[in-house]
């Protein structure tokens, strides 16, 4: 306190300033800064070069400083930045009328993020209910391992304990059933079960998808039970799997969808998708936002959309999400003893670790490759969309080197 300006005399400080950081340390942050980026690579402020397979945890969809999106970043702020939802926005209108004729919704409401997006998927699926005059069934089923953010609905909905503990009593309503387990999932329907939550790929949790199988399964289960399901696409939507949409792999279609992440590629952008039906709850004053939806996220939000839907996105999604994954399964086979598995969808790959993952998300971080730490020991790969060959050959090198080096550490302690 001292040395700040609140105590000086006079307001004029004469001794050192506080160099101390003054963020809430909710973050481990890694001590690494940088200036600028350019497609799929980041230059850190010490003029280092990264090649970035973090993307700003599935965000930077279109790499950094995507001319599309810069062009109408600053077009739009050139205009105008916000007027709240009190009026029409165009820009907002004609993102959602995009959005409804790309998927299975009719209806978008938009958020500034995620949890935002799943807190308006989680109330609209209870208002669905209540508006046919079952109150009762506000209940959702949920997955172990799942992640649907952080505020007090989604870390319920989440049902982790690390993101619950401390908070108090986390929010009633949601049923976990452990990934996979059929039967537990039926048991755990009730007369109070009104939808089911799940990822088609599961991000935090360890990038792992849901076998087809599995989604058109619960699609009819919940058909059966008259539930609604509910998607949370916000890793694993907007192109990232080389669908638009993840789900669209298992040939089956949501009642509400969370997206998030991508769909702004860097701006702030979430959205609630729903069809007519299951948004029928939602009449004037139901729900709301200040900031969701306004002009400069939306002119964002379209550009991006531009981008995903040009002729070959996606095919360059899948086809570098093939290349990628006969890259890594080779140095799997060859580092039997670091690699455990290659798992994902797309572009959401993840690497199962022998080594602790944290530790190699670190040497990746030395040999330039930046990528994201997951559950279950994974090592996350989520580059840019707009990667070519030559970032995969970079990055998989990158990996080699690291993954060598494992193993000769390994080695050399057994010996
Ligand atoms: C990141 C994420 C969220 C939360 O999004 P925020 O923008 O951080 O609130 C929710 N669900 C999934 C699947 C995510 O990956």
């Amino acid at each position: 306190m001292n040395n700040s300006l609140k105590n000086a005399p006079g307001g004029v400080s004469k001794v050192e300033p506080n160099t101390q950081s003054a963020m809430l340390p909710a973050f481990a942050r890694a001590e690494l800064a940088f200036e600028r980026g350019n497609g799929a690579w980041l230059t850190a402020t010490d003029g280092r070069r990264f090649l970035d397979f973090a993307a700003g945890i599935a965000v930077n969809i279109a790499g950094h400083a995507h001319p599309h999106l810069v062009t109408a970043l600053k077009e739009q702020a050139e205009k105008l930045w916000h007027v709240s939802n009190l009026y029409t926005i165009p820009e907002g209108e004609k993102l959602a009328r995009r959005l409804a004729d790309l998927t299975f919704g009719d209806l978008v409401f938009f958020t500034n993020s995620g949890a935002e997006a799943l807190e308006c998927a989680i109330k609209m699926m209870r208002k669905y209910h209540s508006a046919n005059g079952q109150p009762e069934r506000y209940r959702m089923i949920t997955f172990e391992g799942a992640f649907h953010g952080r505020t007090l609905a989604t870390i319920a909905a989440g049902g982790q304990k690390k993101y619950l503990d401390g908070f108090g009593p986390p929010v009633e309503g949601f049923d976990q059933v452990p990934f996979g387990d059929h039967k537990a999932l039926e048991a755990a329907i009730g007369p109070e079960t009104g939808g089911i939550l799940i990822e088609p790929v599961q991000g935090e949790g360890g990038v792992r998808p849901v076998p087809t199988q599995c989604l058109r399964g619960l699609r009819e289960l919940c058909d059966k039970h008259g539930l609604l399901l509910v998607l949370d696409e916000v890793q694993s939507g907007v192109g990232r799997s080389g669908k638009l949409f993840a789900h669209e792999w298992a040939g089956i279609t949501p009642d509400i969808m969370a997206v998030a992440k991508g769909i702004g590629g860097g701006f702030p952008v979430g959205a609630c998708i729903a069809t007519r039906e299951a948004a029928k709850g939602m009449t004037p004053g139901t729900h709301g936002t200040t900031y969701g939806g306004n002009p400069l996220a939306m002119a964002v939000g379209n550009a991006v959309l531009d981008l995903v839907t040009a002729p070959g996105f996606l095919e360059n999604v899948q086809q570098m999400s093939l290349r990628l994954s006969q890259r890594l399964a080779e140095l799997k086979d060859r580092y039997p003893g670091v690699i455990a598995e290659v798992r994902g969808s797309g572009l959401l790959m993840g690497l199962k670790l022998h080594v602790p993952n944290t530790e190699f998300v670190q040497a990746l971080r030395q040999e330039g490759l930046l990528t994201v730490g997951a559950g279950d020991n994974v090592v996350r790969l989520l580059p840019p969309l707009i990667i070519g060959e030559e970032e995969v050959r970079h990055a998989t090198d990158a990996i080699e080197r690291a993954a060598s080096t494992f193993a000769r550490a390994k080695s050399s302690n057994a010996a």
